[in-house]
């Protein structure tokens, strides 16, 4: 498992690499300056060097605090995270739009959203966490690498047009990651409307509405006319409220990024969504293949904050690269250990991408034959 590079090697040992390949081709090794031999071929081919090489193990998991499960006792309510999905034109933005009483559909280019972001709102019933995802992909990309930051899933159907692709599709991923469904059927004020024709439709997906004797909350709204916006958000608290969502605040920070940039003046910044502990200015944390040291927290009203929270999204800078989204972000102890766990996350990246490339070059060759 435990695997140096060949050009680490040679510099080590203050030798030329093509000296120590040379070494190794007699030993019956073909390898090239940038692939890694494993540990006990690098001792003898060290020995013959006049060098011992001692085995210094490294696990990321004792850096990566805290080890232990949370107390019941340490736990406290949080706020739900909520993703918006459905069919393109059916209202999310819109929706958001209303939510948040701002106006993010007339800045967005051709009205379709730009990027994820993630926002926050107060309510009088309580908070709620709102990920604006570009069609599904935000959403995917996060659960194919094991990132789950959605507690509950706001479907959007357009009264006048009905249960489409991409509402199918929504119905499927939020299944899979076994995440409830609010129905939000929309464009209520249009003529045309069939709010009951979407529900029929809906109920032969298995979501059946409560009035029915199924379990699924149903809300008529207008995006547009303002029209069920306040009733849709009681509900989300209420289904929100049978998940009993809680985290603990007082451990380290654990988050995963919902997206990121290169920001000309900033550097790599990331909206990181905060799921337990809290996170600090000045704190030193990895991030996929990061690192780096939280220069500045800001809120999603632009304001700057000394630390964040469970459910919190948060723009953070200091990051040494842009992470991608459904990346897991972790406090840890200084930024020595965040460096050495990058590292070490780097090296077995690259020995990866060599395994590949080599096994790339063994099957044309075999082909060739
Ligand atoms: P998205 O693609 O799901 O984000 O949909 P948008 O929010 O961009 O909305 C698509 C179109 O439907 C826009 O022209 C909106 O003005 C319109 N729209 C959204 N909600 C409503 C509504 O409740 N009633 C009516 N009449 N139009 C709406
Ligand atoms: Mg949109």
């Amino acid at each position: 498992d435990e695997a140096i590079r060949i050009a680490d090697l040679a510099q080590q040992m203050g030798i030329k690499a093509q000296d120590l390949i040379k070494n190794l081709i007699g030993m019956g090794v073909m390898a090239t300056i940038n692939q890694s031999i494993d540990a006990d071929t690098a001792a003898i081919i060290a020995a013959d060097f006049g060098y011992d090489v001692e085995k210094i193990g490294f696990s990321e998991k004792e850096f990566l605090a805290p080890v232990h499960e949370d107390k019941e006792e340490d736990l406290r309510p949080r706020p739900p995270v909520v993703t918006i999905m459905g069919h393109v034109d059916h209202g999310k933005t819109s929706l958001l739009d209303v939510i948040r009483k701002s106006h993010i559909t007339s800045g967005e280019a051709g009205g379709i959203t730009q990027h994820i972001g993630a926002y926050h709102v107060t309510t009088p019933r309580g908070e709620i966490v709102f990920l604006d995802t570009p069609g599904h992909e935000a959403f995917t990309a996060m659960r194919a690498r094991g990132a789950q930051v959605t507690d509950l899933v706001i479907l959007v159907v357009a009264a006048d047009d009905g249960v489409m692709d991409q509402t199918r599709e929504a119905i499927n991923h939020s299944k899979a990651a076994g995440v409830p469904i609010v129905v939000a059927v929309n464009k209520i004020d249009k003529e045309g409307a069939d709010p009951d024709r979407v529900k029929r439709e809906l109920a032969e997906h298995g979501l059946v509405p409560e009035e029915w004797g199924g379990d699924t909350i149903f809300a008529n709204v207008s995006a547009k006319k303002k029209i069920g916006i306040d009733e849709l958000l009681e509900l989300v608290l209420l289904q929100a409220e049978v998940l009993e969502l809680k985290a603990n605040p007082n451990r380290r920070g654990v988050g995963h990024i919902v997206e990121a940039r290169l920001d000309k003046g900033r550097g790599a910044v990331a909206t990181v969504l905060i799921q337990a502990g809290t996170i600090h200015k000045g704190d030193a944390f990895t991030c996929g293949l990061h690192a780096g040291k939280i220069r500045a927290i800001l809120n999603d009203q632009g304001k700057m904050l000394k630390e964040a929270g469970p459910a919190m999204p948060v723009e953070v800078q200091g990051f040494d690269g842009v992470p991608d989204a459904g990346d897991e972000f972790v406090v840890v102890a200084d930024e020595k250990v965040a460096r050495k766990i990058s590292d070490s996350r780097k090296g077995k990246q690259r020995e990866k991408e060599l395994a590949k490339e080599t096994k790339f070059t063994l099957d044309k060759f075999l082909a060739a034959k």
